[in-house]
């Protein structure tokens, strides 16, 4: 296993002040395991897109690489514009560019209808001023009319102008390798950096993943449901397990590893060590 695979985290932004703090320790602890960048979700709505600005801000202050995602569903060319103005200001290098999802009960798809049309609408405005990252799904995008369809979509944000891409997270080592292949395949190249979704409730996987369409395996599915409200064993299976796909995805020849770390430090932490990594 080599001990240069680098690590990037991603967070949320916290909706209130206690969660700000929350985060401000855990990213203290995380930041001791050198990630490369720190990215910061961004969602639909003024007051939650506010609290990404602020938390990119405050990262980037404290002397590390943010990195904010930006969606363009529900948005305009100049909305966009604006945010990527305010982020060239502030010196931020990388952006995760994303379709996003629509509100419910929102209609209005907005000027900008899929990633690749964001990502080409930044290279347009910006030239080479960031480094940008698209999504990638291993498991396919739900929405996603075929596998083909959805492979060709990702082709399509490279050739946009994408530079890497961060997977939604998996736990199936084989659907990476496959779709790692069809895109070389396809003649894509970029890094497509796995994303690692730590374990630590079932309830809340089950719900994140039936949403996202990531898998939990049956096997998975079945040991995790027999523990109950034992949180314990929960963390300790998840711990063995998630390790257990980093080290595979490393030996396999990852670029990288991407930790969906829900805010929380102990997880990625814990993972980060026993890979030897941190
Ligand atoms: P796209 O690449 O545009 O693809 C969306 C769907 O449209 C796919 O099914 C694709 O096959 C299809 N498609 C693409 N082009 C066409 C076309 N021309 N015609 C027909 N179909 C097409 N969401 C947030 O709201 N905020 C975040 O911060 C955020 N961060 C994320 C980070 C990562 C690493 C990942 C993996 C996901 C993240 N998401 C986030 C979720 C993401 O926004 C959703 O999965 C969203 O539904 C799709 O975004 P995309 O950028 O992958 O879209």
């Amino acid at each position: 296993m080599t001990k240069n695979t680098p690590i990037s985290i991603e967070f949320f932004p916290p909706q209130t002040n206690e969660g700000a703090e929350k985060l401000r320790s855990a990213r203290a602890k995380l930041a001791e395991l050198q990630p490369e960048f720190f990215s910061v979700t961004f969602g639909a709505g003024g007051s939650t897109q506010d609290r990404t600005f602020e938390t990119v801000f405050e990262i980037q202050q404290e002397g590390h690489e943010a990195a904010p995602h930006l969606s363009c569903i529900g948005s305009t060319r100049s909305n966009i514009r604006l945010i990527l103005e305010r982020y060239r200001k502030a010196g931020i290098h990388r952006i995760v560019a994303l379709r996003g999802d629509l509100p419910s009960g929102v209609v209005d798809p907005g000027e900008l209808r899929y990633a690749n049309e964001l990502v080409a609408f930044i290279r347009e405005e910006t030239g080479d001023q960031f480094h940008i990252e698209v999504a990638a799904y291993p498991e396919y995008h739900p929405q996603a009319r075929s596998p083909e369809a959805d492979l060709l979509a990702f082709q399509r944000k490279v050739e946009a102008g994408a530079n890497s891409a961060i997977t939604q997270y998996f736990y199936n080592l084989d659907a990476y390798l496959h779709f790692r292949d069809a895109c070389a395949a396809l003649g894509v190249h970029v890094p497509i950096v796995p994303g690692i979704m730590p374990i630590v409730s079932f309830s809340k996987l089950a719900r994140f993943s039936d949403a996202c369409g990531a898998e939990i395996p049956r096997w998975m599915r079945r040991k995790l449901e027999s523990f109950g409200d034992d949180t314990d064993s929960i963390r300790a299976f998840g711990l063995e397990v998630v390790t257990r796909l980093c080290e595979q995805l490393i030996a396999a020849g990852a670029p990288g590893l991407h930790f969906y770390s829900m805010n929380q430090a102990g997880p990625t932490t814990e993972i980060v060590r026993r890979l030897g990594l941190g």
